[in-house]
């Protein structure tokens, strides 16, 4: 159990249970992660891409089925349990970027380090390095609402790794950012995956992005219904076969 980072068994999500608009988003999905992958998760708008992250990363509860995190199931965990538990080991690049306005970039960002009382001079010094590979360290000063929306997105990832995170969680992390910004995002979490072993599960729909990652994972209609690996393909040849997976999968709706 324990060598996996993540295992799902027979996860189901139903909204709206009992409900005139009942609708199962998740059918029984297995699936395990280990340490060091970095997973895409890609497939239609509507197919649970977004659902499933959250029900494997404690911001959602399944319906039913079981999730283990780091051997852990998160059911059995009390919520403060499972508050520690996010702050020490996950960290989270969603799209709205819950920064406080009330807070400078600077403030912001560290948040979970001054939280845990680490030591003013360690945490500037870790802010700085962030902040440098983020383009964002002349805007520490500045509060939220004076920058724009790639620059809080910005901050908000340099948030999210201030911490170390284990495992990183990214629904679509580059939504806000220029092609410039995307790629600076994903060479840092492509270093903090090979050359720190962090854990990442993203969600992306963009096939350049997804080819990063080590493990593809389609899915559709609520179910896993393809995965591809990279294995020993180049950057290149791994982009172009998730071109073609989501070429097809796009074929495929013209033909039903
Ligand atoms: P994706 O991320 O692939 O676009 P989502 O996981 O957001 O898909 O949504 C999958 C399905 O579940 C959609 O039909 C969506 O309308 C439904 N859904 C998502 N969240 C909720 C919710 N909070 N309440 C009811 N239905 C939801």
């Amino acid at each position: 159990m324990s060598e996996h980072v993540l295992e799902v068994k027979n996860l189901k999500k139903v909204y709206g249970i009992h409900t005139a608009s009942e609708f199962e988003t998740l059918h029984y999905i297995n699936f395990t992660c280990d340490n060091g992958e970095f997973i895409c998760i890609m497939g239609p708008s509507g197919s649970g891409k977004s659902t499933f992250i959250n029900n494997i990363s404690t911001i959602d509860n399944p319906t039913s089925g079981k999730v283990y995190i780091q051997g852990v199931e998160i059911r059995t965990m009390s919520s403060n349990e499972i508050g520690k538990f996010r702050y020490e080991n996950l960290g989270f690049i969603f799209q709205d970027f819950n920064l406080l306005d009330t807070h400078t970039i600077y403030e912001n960002i560290a948040m979970p380090l001054s939280l845990k009382k680490v030591k003013a001079a360690l945490i500037h010094d870790k802010i700085q390095q962030l902040a440098q590979s983020m383009n964002i360290d002349a805007l520490l000063k500045k509060y939220p609402h004076e920058c724009s929306g790639g620059q809080r997105q910005r901050a908000a990832i340099c948030r999210a790794l201030v911490n170390d995170p284990k495992i990183i969680i990214a629904d679509e992390p580059t939504g806000n950012l220029d092609s410039v910004n995307s790629n600076e995002l994903l060479k840092l979490l492509q270093q903090l995956n090979q050359e720190n072993g962090v854990t990442i599960i993203m969600v992306s729909h963009d096939s350049l992005i997804a080819s990063y990652s080590t493990r593809l994972i389609y899915i559709k209609d609520g179910l896993i219904d393809q995965t591809l690996e990279r294995k020993d393909m180049t950057q290149e040849e791994y982009f172009q076969r998730i071109v073609e997976i989501n070429a097809t999968q796009s074929k495929d709706v013209f033909h039903q």
